[in-house]
């Protein structure tokens, strides 16, 4: 496999693949191996974690250069994600032991019964995964699976290669046999063949089409799926918001990564009160954004990762223009070599559009002026995904009961685009099936044995 230098286009690494005929063998080595793995106490298990995230930690600068060489993802904010996985890890060393822990639900001594449930692995998970936040989107998968007693094959994208064998080499190094986290190196045809030899769980991470394409293929397993998936996040800020921080935090929401984020946000709805003043704020903030090498420490805006990414930007652009959108900054894909795209700001939009419909990934955002909290709430509903919602006002009961009557996994209040390791992680709809992070994102790792107990 070749790996591509996204901002310049050249070949920076050529990689042994993964051979597909060997996956039933490599899943046969996994399974020997989970069961000792799972043997082993507990304090095991998480003495290898904790030294998993002190090797991170020691080697986060050359693992964030790693990740800006292959991703084009700005070295700061590369750091910023390896900084943020470390809270990451530390949740889940200080939950599993009690989330794993057996649960005595009735007991009668005198009669000698008792009803328990116990939390057993779910075997050999396969974790095929994307490239925009590998570090985030891994670790939320494979630290809990692991920690429960699971083996892990892991597909990282064809995007992240280098990070997915840096982790299984950290793994090792902490202490983890190499048959219990192996990663495996391939593209999408590579996740194909390792759905079709049905490991015991399946963890997803990726678009909404692959997602449907897996679980239609991985459904004669019957395994346990989770597939977390795509969004068109709105976010909706108020007549009686504070607009330059409304502008300034959803400015950041929409274009941090490159609008490369599952949660980014995809589309803004404006009070038409003050929608001018929140557009002239918008565009100020978007403006100061300085687009360049990723390598450097002051860039905000890197390439694009998937060049085929472009052409679902201009698609969107000239569908909305034509239909009458105004193009207030940006618009257009810039020269080569790497795959560049201007930030861009559309407004006068509208859901007959594609972009306030389809999930754009990439950094364009419409914003559409709306006569209230009633249109707004219409509006951001309109929508077969469901994995965030945002609304900016001071009023805490205009926000919950907006974002309590939305079909979404998490919700924001005067914040947008953020991930908490405490809170589930999740998607309804088209934005997926399953939570990670939290204690059911411990959890999900686990199967529930009930035990129905009798003295004689
Ligand atoms: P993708 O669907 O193109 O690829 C994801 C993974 O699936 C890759 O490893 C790829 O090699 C593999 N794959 C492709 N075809 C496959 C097939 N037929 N069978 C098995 N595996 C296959 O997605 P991507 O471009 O890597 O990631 C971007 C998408 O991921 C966006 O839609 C984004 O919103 C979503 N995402 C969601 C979350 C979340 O937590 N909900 C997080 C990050 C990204």
């Amino acid at each position: 496999m070749l790996v591509h230098d996204p901002a310049s286009g050249q070949i920076i690494a050529k990689l042994p693949e993964t051979d597909p005929g060997e996956l039933d063998a490599v899943l046969s080595e996994a399974r020997a191996a989970q069961r000792p793995w799972a043997a082993e106490p507990i304090a095991e298990r998480l003495r290898i974690m904790a030294r998993f995230r002190e090797l991170v930690d020691q080697r986060r600068d050359s693992l964030a250069e790693t990740l800006t060489s292959e991703t084009g993802k700005p070295i700061t904010q590369a750091r910023n994600e390896l900084a943020g996985t470390l809270p990451r890890l530390d949740f889940f060393i200080q939950n599993t032991e009690a989330a794993l822990a057996d649960e005595t639900v009735t007991a009668s001594p005198d009669q000698g019964t008792e009803e328990r449930i116990s939390h057993e692995p779910v075997g050999v998970v396969a974790n095929i995964s994307a490239w925009n936040y590998p570090w985030f989107v891994g670790t939320n998968v494979f630290v809990p699976a692991l920690l429960t007693g699971n083996a892990v094959l892991y597909k990282p994208s064809e995007f992240a290669t280098l990070t997915g064998l840096a982790i299984a080499e950290l793994l090792q190094e902490a202490g983890v046999p190499p048959a219990v986290f192996r990663t495996l190196v391939g593209a999408g045809d590579l996740g194909a063949r390792l759905v079709e030899a049905g490991p015991d769980g399946l963890f997803f991470t990726g678009s909404h089409a692959t997602g449907v394409r897996i679980a239609q293929a991985y459904a004669r397993h019957l395994g346990v799926l989770q597939l977390e998936l795509g969004g068109k996040d709105p976010a909706y800020v108020a007549a009686d918001a504070d607009v330059a921080n409304a502008a300034a935090s959803l400015a950041d929401g929409a274009f941090y990564n490159n609008g490369q984020s599952c949660c980014s946000v995809e589309r803004i709805y404006v009070h038409e009160a003050v929608h001018e003043q929140f557009v002239d704020a918008f565009v100020a903030a978007v403006d100061a954004m300085k687009m360049g090498d990723p390598r450097e420490e002051d860039t905000y805006l890197g390439p694009l990762t998937r060049p085929a990414q472009a052409d679902v930007l201009r698609r969107q652009v000239t569908q909305a223009t034509a239909a009458g959108a105004r193009v207030l900054r940006g618009g257009l894909q810039l020269p080569g070599p790497g795959t560049w795209f201007e930030p861009t700001v559309l407004v006068d939009v509208d859901h007959g559009m594609e972009v306030m419909r389809e999930e754009s990934f990439g950094p364009v955002i419409g914003i559409q002026a709306v006569t209230g909290d009633e249109e707004a709430a219409t509006l951001m509903a309109d929508t077969e995904y469901g994995l965030t919602a945002g609304v900016f006002s001071p009023s805490r009961q205009r926000a919950e009961s907006l974002l309590g009557g939305l079909e979404v996994g998490s919700a924001y209040w005067n914040c947008c685009d953020r991930v908490s390791p405490t809170l589930p992680w999740s998607g309804r709809r088209h934005s997926g099936v399953g939570s990670t992070l939290s204690v059911s994102g411990i959890r999900a790792f686990t199967q529930p044995k009930a035990w129905h107990l009798r003295q004689p």
